[in-house]
């Protein structure tokens, strides 16, 4: 398949751009939090991944008959749900390869990590943003336990595929929202910590924080900025499910910059998406390369996120996801 990018600003002609977008004068752009709720759908409905994008970048499916979600496997991740039996993991910090106990449970590991690591383009190298060194070297930091993406397959069982529409009246239907979650490492590898939800004018519709199912190897707060602490007022993940479900059903569109992992922490499938991960990413002939929110803040938005001490917030990158659509400079074409 190729993929090309066709800038909004041309002429629309073809079959390729869906018509629910034709009507949309270019020149005259009202910018998207001043459109009414059915308007603003149907501007942003054409940017909306397809099945086969969803696969690609491995989104949650439903398999019905199997009762459980069904995670496709892409092309650069492991393997995020694994077998009880298998009890091998990687640390998403250092990189290094060790083995849980047989219980699920785990020994003190000396993990050696930088925590700003990022990737050089241009160089083809990390460049370490956390300490500045110039050569290779193991790490800045040093702490007592490995972290890990992987969870148990059962998991699974747990996913819930977001309720219908209650009739053509449903309220919640054609509605868009930014979603984020702040995740934290577990035992059974990452959970959602803090859901955030914010409508297309900026305003918090929802702001929680989620218990965790398992043990927290580490709150990641570096970069979650949850601590032990805000699980004092945190309340449970099927809770905070039921929370969403007051606002989005199957047919809201929800924006986020690599949603999947969203979704998959929130055991949620979840297929009406716009990823601003890949509306604006790079695509070249053998590879595409996404870049993070924080660069694509600062290069479209010429704004600076993800810089506090107390680490990201999840209002932040919905917000910032939101405004990113304001730009409505490309769609993706199949
Ligand atoms: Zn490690
Ligand atoms: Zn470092």
């Amino acid at each position: 398949m190729t993929i090309e990018l066709v800038q909004m600003k041309k002429k629309r002609t073809g079959s390729s751009i869906s018509s629910s977008s034709s009507d949309e004068d270019v020149s005259t752009l009202v910018p998207l939090k001043k459109l009414a709720p059915g308007k603003l759908y149907n501007v942003l409905e054409h940017m909306k991944l397809s099945c086969e994008q969803l696969q690609q970048n491995g989104y949650p499916f439903w398999d019905p008959s199997a009762k459980q979600a069904v995670i496709p496997l892409t092309v650069n991740n492991q393997r995020d749900f694994v077998a009880g039996n298998d009890l091998f993991r990687k640390c998403a910090r250092c990189r290094k390869g060790f083995s849980l106990n047989a219980d699920g449970t785990m020994a003190p590991g000396r993990c050696v990590y930088h925590h700003r690591p990022k990737w050089d383009p241009v160089q083809r190298r990390p460049l370490l943003t956390c300490c500045n060194k110039p050569g290779p070297s193991s790490g800045c930091i040093e702490e007592e336990h490995h972290v890990f993406n992987t969870a148990w397959e059962d998991t699974l069982w747990e996913f819930m595929v977001t309720p219908s529409a209650r009739g053509e009246t449903d309220f919640r239907s054609k509605k868009v929202y930014g979603l984020d979650c702040e995740l934290i490492h577990t035992l059974n590898g990452l959970e959602v910590a803090r859901v955030s939800l914010v409508n297309m004018k900026g305003k918090v519709v929802l702001d929680t924080f989620v218990l965790p199912t398992y043990e927290v190897i580490s709150y990641n707060s570096t970069f979650s900025g949850v601590t032990e602490r805000d699980m004092e007022n945190a309340i449970s993940l099927k809770a905070c499910r039921l929370q969403l479900f007051q606002y989005i059903n199957s047919e809201t569109l929800l924006v986020g910059h690599s949603l999947e992992s969203d979704l998959k922490a929130l055991r949620l499938v979840h297929h009406n998406v716009i990823d601003t991960s890949v509306l604006f990413s790079i695509r070249k002939p053998d590879v595409t390369i996404k870049l993070s929110l924080q660069t694509l803040a600062k290069e479209k938005l010429g704004k600076t996120i993800q810089n506090a001490k107390c680490g990201h917030s999840s209002i932040e990158d919905s917000i910032t996801c939101l405004e990113l659509l304001e730009l409505r400079p490309f769609v993706a074409v199949n």
